[in-house]
């Protein structure tokens, strides 16, 4: 989708710190950090939020939900995070590309939450 932030930031279009990135999804740094490590887990396709998936998107969700502990844990979090999807604008959704927070470690953070 040419007018969405997370799309831009997938195809280089606008820079941001990646930490992993593979044919299905891309992860970053939050701009704006709410804890010490806040990563965003996007699929690389444009889907709006979690209110347009359907079973036929099974197989890249499971993927990106797998690889979650899997990449909290390469980013120092081996004692557990907090994962956060917010949805519409009800969930306190602002980016409407779907997207994972990662975040830790939530015990030390000066937690602003969501
Ligand atoms: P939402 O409220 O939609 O769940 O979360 C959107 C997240 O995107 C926020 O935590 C916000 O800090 C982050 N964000 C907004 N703009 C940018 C940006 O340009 N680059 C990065 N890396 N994160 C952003
Ligand atoms: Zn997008």
């Amino acid at each position: 989708m040419t007018d969405c932030l997370f799309c831009k930031i997938v195809a280089g279009d606008i820079p941001a710190d990646i930490v992993y990135r593979d044919d299905i999804m891309t992860v970053f740094k939050d701009i704006s950090p709410k804890a010490p490590v806040h990563l965003l887990a996007v699929p690389n396709h444009h889907v709006e939020s979690l209110n347009d998936l359907t079973e036929e998107d099974a197989h890249w969700v499971a993927h990106i939900t797998c690889m979650l502990p899997v990449i909290a844990r390469d980013n120092g979090l081996t004692e557990g995070f907090r994962t956060v999807v917010n949805t519409g604008a009800g969930g306190g959704q602002e980016v409407y590309h779907l997207h994972y927070h990662i975040l830790g470690d939530v015990r030390d953070a000066n937690w602003r939450g969501f």
